[in-house]
């Protein structure tokens, strides 16, 4: 097994923070932005209701596994809880801050 040093740990969790920061961002982004064009047919053009909430399943479903992936202890791989500024595995105890 691979053992990471405190700064390898605290970068590759650093990584993982921005990415995830990124991803919900984004997420956040396109699920406003189908429920605005939802509304707002003027702007958005005419899209059916089932293609909106399917793509808005597609971005949510994409979101959570992205996380799954993403969102894992440097150290020992398991998955950190959802408080986004964690600063300590509560798994392996690594410091990721
Ligand atoms: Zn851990």
């Amino acid at each position: 097994m691979q053992r990471y040093d405190d700064k390898q740990i605290t970068r590759d969790f650093w990584m993982r923070q921005g990415r995830q920061l990124v991803a919900i961002a984004v997420a956040l982004f396109l699920v406003l932005l189908m429920a605005v064009a939802h509304k707002r047919h003027d702007l958005f053009g005419e899209y059916s209701r089932t293609t909106l909430a399917a793509a808005q399943l597609a971005v949510i479903a994409a979101f959570i596994g992205f996380t799954a992936y993403n969102w894992r202890c440097p150290s020992c791989k398991k998955y950190l809880g959802r408080d986004i500024n964690k600063r300590v595995c509560r798994h392996c105890k690594a410091r990721l801050r």
